[in-house]
């Protein structure tokens, strides 16, 4: 009974933050990996919204360890679970909303996993990504005799906040790159850039939580490519990634405080992409000035 209460409560809030237009958040833990040497995991509490780590009070200041998203997957949660979950927002592009979805966590922590899936990529194990696409080709083959879809693909990197074209012919450059990056001078620079874009999504997420009339979005490529989609009218979904390791427990406290700082974000109320009452009055108008014009000549 009570388990019911409560799984309706998360249900009917999860309804009124997509309402408000916030920031969705789905944590998932990611299991100890074979050869992993054995220990304890991190994690003590978890259920379906809300999850809670075990660790010594010293490292966590404000002796918060709990916390409340709008879902909770648990390390034995497999790619299909997580992407049921994730396929209604998925859908919502086919009625004309922005979707967003990305990925946070320390590295190592199931990013890649939850995202692309596993080396070894089977119809079981693969991610988001390939699952969302032909989820959208098989909807839209339903329904290609009432509604026509166009559909196209751009994959983009940003590299020490410079943004790359990874579907562009000269894909070469890629791996030249890969090769230089081995020397320690680039790693370091590489770790700075990737900080840079970190604390600028941070400050970009934080005015959004105070309702800042500034957003400081031009700080970092990054935060410059999600502004619609952080700020803007969109459906936007983090999957925040911990792992349960003891050592990694100060990283976790860290990731789940800043997934925290995330769900707060409200957003405006998403809305469907179409022309507004007033580019048709321009497109009205501007009709209006050729046909003038065609009898004019
Ligand atoms: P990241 O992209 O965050 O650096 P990865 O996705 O590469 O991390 O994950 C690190 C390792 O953990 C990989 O070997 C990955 O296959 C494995 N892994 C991550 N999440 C899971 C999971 N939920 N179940 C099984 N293995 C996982
Ligand atoms: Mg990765």
């Amino acid at each position: 009974g009570y388990q019911r209460v409560l799984e309706e409560n998360r249900k009917l809030y999860n309804h009124v933050q997509d309402l408000k237009g916030s920031i969705r958040v789905y944590c998932r833990v990611r299991p100890f990996l074979p050869g992993q040497p054995n220990s304890v995991s991190t994690v003590g509490h978890l259920d379906e919204g809300s999850i809670s780590i075990i660790t010594p009070l010293k490292y966590v200041k404000d002796g918060r360890k709990s916390f409340t998203f709008n879902k909770v997957f648990g390390p034995s949660a497999t790619q299909e679970e997580v992407f049921s979950d994730t396929q209604p927002l998925i859908r919502s592009v086919l009625d004309g909303y922005n979707v967003c979805i990305f990925a946070y966590g320390q590295t190592g922590t199931g990013k890649t996993h939850t995202m692309t899936g596993p080396k070894e990529l089977t119809q079981k194990s693969v991610g988001v990504n390939y699952r969302a696409l032909s989820d959208l080709f098989l909807i839209s083959e339903q329904r290609k005799n009432t509604i026509s879809y166009e559909v196209s693909v751009q994959m983009i990197e940003i590299y020490n906040e410079q943004i790359r074209d990874l579907l562009a012919t000269d894909d070469l450059a890629g791996s030249e790159r890969v090769d230089k990056s081995e020397a320690v001078g680039d790693r370091l620079k590489e770790a700075l850039h990737i900080n840079k874009s970190l604390s600028a999504l941070g400050d970009v997420i934080s005015s959004l939580a105070q309702k800042n009339s500034h957003v400081p979005y031009r700080n970092s490529k990054l935060t410059q490519l999600l502004q619609d989609s952080l700020g803007g009218q969109a459906k936007t979904l983090m999957f925040v990634h911990i792992s349960p390791e003891p050592d990694a427990a100060g990283e976790t406290i860290s990731t789940l405080k800043f997934a925290d700082r995330v769900s707060t974000v409200e957003l405006g109320a998403a809305r469907v992409n179409k022309d507004g009452a007033d580019v048709k009055e321009l497109k009205e108008q501007i009709a209006n000035l050729k046909a003038a014009l065609a009898r004019k000549e």
